[in-house]
Formats: structure tokens, sequence, C-alpha cells
């Protein structure tokens, strides 16, 4: 039953009471002289009127400890939300729809750098710097319509006349019928976040301002690279017409002269082509030519062209094929650069021994191929280096056995663009070996990465 119900009732029995004594009293009066008969009566109807009274005392007395009970619990819990709003570490406000302060939590009036007794009954436009509190204004009017508003990023002016970036919530809350609405604001400091954001934002005109290097320095090799190409060509092409034409009427000296020419243009034109390819590959220019060939004819031709420069250094070399398929799907040109740069380096940094080059097929869908010296081989701490551009395994090194570093940078790009592998085995001192994987019939390229670490 409702406290409202509880009273209705009370004030019922009080007047059922009141009635009782009132009639008694009316009845004594009418009859003036002293009947015993009905003095009892009236006796026995004044003792029910006063249980009733008491009864009703009780009730009274019931109802209002429960009130108290009530008006106790209700004070706790708006105590606690007081503490809620309080304590809370964003600033809240609450402001009549032209912006005056109503009530503020700790957080606000820390945030806008005063007392919180300060706050009350100050308008809140007080803390926008001058230029902008005209839009403020304008967006002050708008929040009825709007009802809520999110993220409102505004600049507030603490009271000692610091600026910071502040984001604002703000809803709209009609109070009573007949009353205007109010305004519940939460405030959050966004200062590091917008310092954050500036950060993002510049690192973000500093790449750009880098990939446009980048760009422009590929740009600039590749050209650079055509440009000396062009003449070098012409240069090993008639000092090679020299060596057969005038072979006769040239001395030994002179032809020896020649031969060197023709053999450091032929190394120039190596490094300069590398470079171009590197730059294509950097910037994502070089695409691969497939096509079905011959892997056995592509192998033993390579192996061939480099015969002589291993025979130099008196070194062995040999193939072992086991394919039952020799065909695949590849860029042949590109796949003798691979095993070109596999070869020389294995020729390269090996003084005694021999070679090996295997081609099998692990699966009918792919094929392997290993490349074997018993060369000055590899620590293991440098062989994932060994793949990133311009990196040797050591500057003594470099002095006996030259080189650019381009080599295998070059090598793992274009196996990953093969959609292949490539891995690493070697012991200091014992050789290495070399082995590539790849998909019998290469796909589409992607200049990926193939290095797979052992
Ligand atoms: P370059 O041969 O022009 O220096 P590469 O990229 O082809 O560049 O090779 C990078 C480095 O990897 C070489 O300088 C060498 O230190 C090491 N390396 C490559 N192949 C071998 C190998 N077969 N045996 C020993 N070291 C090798």
């Amino acid at each position: 039953m409702s406290f409202h119900q509880k009273g209705e009732q009370f004030s019922q029995k009080v007047q059922t009471a009141r009635q009782r004594a009132a009639a008694l009293e009316q009845r004594i009066v009418d009859s003036p002289k002293q009947d015993p008969e009905l003095l009892a009566v009236s006796l026995e109807e004044l003792k029910t009127a006063l249980e009733e009274l008491h009864v009703a005392e009780e009730e009274l007395r019931q109802q209002n400890e429960s009130l108290l009970a009530a008006r106790s619990a209700l004070e706790s819990e708006r105590q606690r939300y007081q503490d809620l709003f309080d304590l809370a570490p964003d600033g809240y406000l609450v402001t009549d729809g032209a912006g005056m302060i109503r009530e503020a939590n700790q957080a606000a009036a820390q945030l806008l750098g005063v007392a919180h007794t300060y706050l009350v009954g100050k308008p809140l436009i007080i803390f926008v710097p001058e230029d902008t509190r005209r839009a403020f204004r304008s967006q002050l009017t708008h929040l009825p319509k709007l009802g809520l508003l999110q993220e409102w990023e505004v600049r507030l002016k603490s009271r000692q006349g610091n600026l910071f970036d502040a984001a604002l919530t703000v809803a709209s809350v009609r109070d009573k019928p007949g009353q205007g609405s109010s305004l519940r604001w939460m405030l959050r400091d966004i200062t590091a976040r917008k310092q954050a954001e500036e950060k993002i934002r510049c690192y973000h005109l500093q790449n750009l301002h880098l990939q446009e290097e980048v760009r422009l320095k590929s740009q600039f090799l590749a050209l650079m690279s055509h440009e000396l190409r062009t003449p070098m060509n012409a240069i090993l092409g008639f000092s090679q017409l020299l060596m057969r034409q005038a072979q006769h009427q040239l001395g030994h000296n002179q032809l020896h002269m020649l031969e060197r020419i023709f053999n450091s243009g032929k190394h120039l034109l190596k490094l300069i082509e590398d470079i171009l390819d590197f730059s294509k590959l950097e910037a994502g220019r070089l695409e691969l030519n497939l096509e079905e060939f011959n892997l056995v004819e592509l192998v033993t031709q390579t192996v061939e062209e480099l015969q002589s420069l291993a025979h130099q250094k008196q070194l062995e070399v040999h193939i072992h094929v086991c394919l039952d398929n020799p065909y695949v799907v590849n860029d042949s040109n590109r796949l003798r650069q691979v095993l070109v740069n596999l070869l020389s380096n294995a020729i390269k940094f090996t003084d005694s021994g021999s070679i090996t080059v295997d081609a099998c097929e692990p699966t009918p869908d792919q094929i392997a191929i290993a490349v074997k010296d018993t060369g000055i081989g590899i620590e293991q701490s440098e062989i994932k280096q060994i793949f990133q551009e311009f990196r040797q395994v050591s500057q003594s090194l470099t002095r006996t056995y030259g080189g650019t570093g381009l080599g295998l940078a070059i090598t793992d790009r274009l196996v990953g663009m093969m959609h292949g592998k490539i891995q690493v085995e070697s012991q200091p001192g014992e050789g290495s070996t070399f082995r590539l994987e790849l998909p019998r019939k290469v796909t589409s390229s992607s200049n990926t990465s193939a290095i797979v670490s052992k």
C-alpha cells in the first residue's frame, strides 16, 4: 500500500472516531437527566472511539518510521550519485539553456583552473577564448534542437589563461513541464590526443616525402643505368670486333690490353645491369615474362657459360638432374640470372674443391635447384644479412673477392616474385648450399621476399 493510501486510511479512522465522539456529546446534551443506561452505552462507545484512536496512532507511528527509513535510503543514494559526479575523472557541468553553470564537479573545476564553488553561477562562455565565442554561442543555440552533441572539439582557456583542446559531449534535457531545458556537459582534455594526432600527421607527411625521394632516386638510378648501358655496349661491341679483326696485326701485349678492356667492360655492364634491376625491383616496376621452357637445357647452358671462370680456379662443376618432366613455366632470363648469381658466388668464394648443381622435383608441381660449393662458407649469424642490399660478410673479404652486395638481394626478390623460397645451409670453412624451391608453373608475379631462415 502506498504512503498516500495509508494516509487516506488513517484520516478516515480519525474522522470516524471524531464523529462517534460528536454523536456521544450530542446524546449527553439531549438527555438532561442522568440516565444510567445511557451513560453505560456512552462510556462503551467512548472506549471504542479511544481504542480506534490508539490503533490509528500506532499506524501513524509505523508510517512515520518507514517514511524516515525511505528518506535515509534516498539520501544515501543521492550522496552516492553526488560522489560519482564529484569524483568522476571527466569534467561534468550542468548549465541552463543559456550556458549558465548550475552544478560542476571537481574534475571540471580542475580543468578550468578554478575553485569548485567559483564555477556555480558563472557563464561557461568565459572559458572560451574571445575569438571563438561567437561560434560557440551559435552552436549553443542549436543544442536544444540537436538533443545530443558528441565530441564537439573546442579550445578552452583556463582561468590562468592556459589554452587547451577539449572534447565536449552535451545533452539537452527538458527539466519539468513549463520550465526551459538544461544542458548536461561532459568535458575532456584532449591535448595529448591532439598532439599525438599532429605527430602522426607530421610522420605521414615525412613518410610521403621519403617515398617521393625513394621514387626519384630509383627513377634517377634507372635513367643513369640506362644512359651508362648504351655507351658500354658500344665499348664492348667495338673492342670485341677489334679483337677479331685486328688479331693478326696486333702484338701480344696489345691483344692482352684489348682483352682487359673487354673483360672490364663486361664487369661494368654487369654492375650497371644489377643496379638497373635493383632499382626496378625497388620501384615494383619489374615484370616476369612467363613462358614454358626446358629447365635441364637452361641449367646446362648456364653452367657452360660459367665453366671458364671455374676452370681458371681449377674447380670442377657437376650437374645432377633427376627430373621426370624437364618443362617448367617461368621467366627463363630471370631464372638464368638467379642461377648465374648463385653459381658465380659459388665460384668466387671457393678456392679449391668443386661445385655441384642439383635439379630435381620434390613433388610433380615443384622443382628444387641446389647450388653447392666447398668454399669458405658463411657464419650462421651472417646468413640473414647477405640477402640485404649492399651487404657483404666482411669488409676484408670484399677486398679479396670483390663485388657489390647486390646479387643476392636481387636473387631473393626475383625468387619471391616467382613465389619460390631460398634457403641457405653453410658451415664456415666447409662450404655452402643455396637451395631454391619454385613452383613448376609460375603464375602472376608479386614483389616479395623469399628468404627462409634455417
Ligand atoms: P657480392 O657477391 O657482389 O658481394 P652478393 O649479394 O651476391 O654480393 O653476396 C653477398 C655476400 O654473401 C657476399 O659478399 C659474401 O660475403 C656472401 N656469399 C654469397 N654467396 C656465398 C658463397 N657461396 N659462399 C660464401 N659466401 C657467400
